[in-house]
């Protein structure tokens, strides 16, 4: 690909690009006339990515080289998505889960300020971050002042990236970053609670499964539509200044609300009988309830959350009974 000297306005750069996220948001930007680039590991798939999007291979870890395809590409818009995604995944490898969602996250940070200060030109960074950075918080529900308390890998590596955006918006970058509350969609990977539950509570009803076995059931969280978080991270990119903003519903539900609302959905009255909870699903630590006030972005971004909580769990369920 040949240099660019410009950052080009059409043009998106989005890391993680192969997961749910990354997938709504290449969508979103394809449908706004972007040119988009995509950063997913090589061997992944990324199966639902849509047409004209450019695929690169590499490992955000890898510093010099996304630094040296940024300054290649000039992106107007940077969304970073990449992250060890999932909290049970960061306790196996918290190691790794500091490198990938917090110095990998800072590098891509000052790569997007070096590409704005050689261009002189506006570059607007978009810090995908995570309620787990409240961990137990202080107060419910969380704002973008509560204080961050994170209990596990996942939140203290997403909690130093959150506070460096702040970091870099002061240092003058166009940087947001978005405290995302939990996002479903039946894009959602099987690793993550509630497919586990949609997929499991379809091959039940269905009859090829007889049981679902689950950890920590009263957990409760903020569960939102993912299309529509994607939405808030294109408008905090696009908005005047940076600024943090909490991304979430206001309404909690336990994962045993999910339970019940997915069995109801497919038509399953006696559901208690397949339930088993395994010790060995528990978290060494859980946030016990997490539900986050979305008034600024709904104030700043004209952003709301359109799916209610008993439809993100019919579509899922529906798909997967499909
Ligand atoms: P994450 O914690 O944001 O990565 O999302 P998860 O979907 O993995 O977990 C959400 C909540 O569900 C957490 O409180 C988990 O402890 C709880 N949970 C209960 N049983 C399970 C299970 O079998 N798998 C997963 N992934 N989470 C579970």
């Amino acid at each position: 690909m040949s240099p660019h000297t410009s950052t080009d306005r059409r043009r998106a750069f989005i890391t993680g690009a192969s997961g749910q996220d990354g997938s709504y948001l290449a969508e979103h930007l394809v449908a706004d006339g972007m040119e988009v680039h995509a950063l997913t590991l090589s061997g992944e798939r990324a199966a639902d990515l849509p047409d004209g999007v450019v695929l690169h291979h590499g490992d955000l870890t890898d510093v010099a080289a996304t630094r040296a395809l940024l300054r290649d590409l000039h992106p107007r818009e940077i969304y970073n998505l990449a992250a060890i995604s999932s909290v049970a995944l960061a306790w196996e490898q918290p190691d790794l889960c500091a490198e990938v969602n917090g110095l990998a996250a800072v590098a891509l940070m000052e790569s997007a300020w070096l590409i704005a200060e050689s261009t002189g030109q506006d570059v607007r960074f978009v810090q995908c971050s995570s309620a787990e950075i409240f961990g137990e918080p202080s107060e419910s529900p969380q704002t973008e002042e509560t204080p961050l308390r994170p209990l596990n890998p996942y939140g203290a590596a997403k909690a130093y990236a959150h506070l460096m955006a702040g970091v870099y918006r002061s240092r003058g970058l166009h940087t947001s970053s978005l405290v995302l509350y939990n996002h479903e969609s039946p894009r959602r990977p099987t690793r993550f609670v509630t497919r586990k539950i949609t997929s499991t509570v379809a091959a039940i009803a269905q009859g090829r499964a007889t049981e679902l076995v689950l950890g920590n059931q009263e957990a409760r969280r903020d569960f939102g539509w993912a299309p529509d978080y994607v939405d808030a991270m294109v408008r905090a990119a696009r908005h005047d200044v940076g600024g943090d903003y909490v991304i979430a519903t206001g309404t909690s539900h336990s994962v045993r609300d999910f339970v019940a609302a997915a069995f109801s959905h497919a038509g399953v009255t006696d559901w208690e009988r397949f339930v088993r909870t395994d010790p060995a699903l528990l978290r060494p630590t859980d946030p016990t309830d997490l539900r986050g006030d979305a008034s600024r972005a709904r104030v700043v971004l004209d952003w709301e959350p359109t799916v209610p909580f008993d439809e993100i769990v019919g579509r899922m369920v529906d798909t997967d009974l499909a």
